[in-house]
């Protein structure tokens, strides 16, 4: 519908990137863009994939070495893609880091991943919903491996600091995304995140640890 109107898309693929097959040319994306350290790399780096005649349209948004082939004081001639895009020495260090990630990923392959974390998904739905106090938040077909919930009469926050006494790492609030939270009524979800290094007795801890807060809170 974007590209009806003549508009330009840029697809952020962060949580897409270590569980799913991306095909920017499938998807038809005029620019992708994926964060490193949301797939096992290192943070402040990352992968912008733009379409080549958009990119060339494009002014340089910094100059710095690399980025010139040319310069006169008539004229300057920006350099090939992608180095007009790449002013100055770059993160050498972590970008090696981001394709080891990368790697790693690959080596593992992402069908493989993907049938891991539905398996770790099942299993936390399960466990949640045994718990009769708890409300699961986003249950749709095709998700990836976080699940949000919210425990009737419980703040999240008080949920998020029990769990981390534990051990256990969730995150709480808004999640960014204070018009969704308003839309379903809610001021924050507890929410557990799986990754192919996550295990079912992992997911049985924090299930168990739940029922014992709300046992603790209810007295029974
Ligand atoms: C994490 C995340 C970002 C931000 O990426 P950073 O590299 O942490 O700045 C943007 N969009 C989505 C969907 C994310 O999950």
């Amino acid at each position: 519908m974007a590209h009806q109107v003549g508009a330009v898309v840029l697809v952020d693929g962060a949580q897409a990137a270590a569980h799913l097959e991306i095909d920017v040319q499938a998807l038809d994306a005029d620019f992708y863009c994926i964060s490193s350290h949301k797939m096992f790399g290192p943070t402040g780096t990352g992968i912008l994939f733009g379409k080549k005649e958009l990119l060339e349209q494009m002014p340089p948004y910094m100059g710095g070495g690399e980025m010139i082939k040319d310069v006169t004081f008539a004229k300057t001639t920006y350099n090939d893609l992608p180095y007009k895009f790449e002013a100055g020495t770059p993160n050498i260090a972590d970008v090696v880091a981001l394709r080891e990630a990368v790697n790693f990923i690959n080596e593992l392959g992402k069908e493989n991943i993907a049938t891991q974390e539905d398996g770790l998904l099942k299993h936390v739905q399960d466990g949640l919903s045994s718990l009769a106090k708890v409300k699961l938040i986003g249950t749709s077909e095709q998700k990836v491996s976080v699940q949000s919930f919210v425990i009737n009469g419980i703040h999240h926050f008080d949920i998020g600091q029990m769990l981390d006494a534990r051990g256990i790492a969730v995150r709480t609030g808004h999640h960014c995304t204070q018009p969704l939270m308003e839309r379903l009524g809610l001021e924050g979800t507890v929410r557990a995140s799986f990754s192919v290094y996550n295990t079912k007795a992992e997911i049985d801890i924090l299930v168990d640890s739940l029922g014992k807060l709300i046992r603790t809170f209810y007295g029974k």
